[in-house]
């Protein structure tokens, strides 16, 4: 899935159709270990070699199959009134990218 840098939408804090730049949320740290199941599952060795538990392995069995696309978290960010607005889209996507049209930065 493709997206491109900047868009034409409507901004429902200037009421109206505006420039918006694209972003997409970056997720924060991957699992914390100060949580009691944490330090239990950093203790049994973190993530290698967990045989398949809490998490499913990675390689894809037919029972225990792993999800391999995801919703692509997309903000929109107004040059009028530089206010971010979430889309949330339910357009599931293996693979996300922004890109910017006519190759110019
Ligand atoms: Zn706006």
């Amino acid at each position: 899935m493709k997206i491109p840098k900047e868009v034409k939408r409507y901004c429902p804090h200037c009421k109206k159709h505006t420039l918006q730049r694209v972003t997409q949320h970056k997720t924060g740290a991957l699992r914390s270990t100060t949580t009691k199941g944490g330090r239990r599952h950093e203790r049994r060795g973190g993530i290698h070699g967990y045989g398949g538990f809490p998490r499913p392995k990675i390689e894809n069995s037919s029972r225990h199959r792993i999800k391999t696309s995801k919703r692509p978290d997309i903000r929109f960010e107004c040059k009028e009134c530089k206010k971010k607005n979430v889309y949330k889209n339910s357009v599931r996507a293996k693979k996300f990218e922004i890109v910017s049209i006519g190759g110019k930065e």
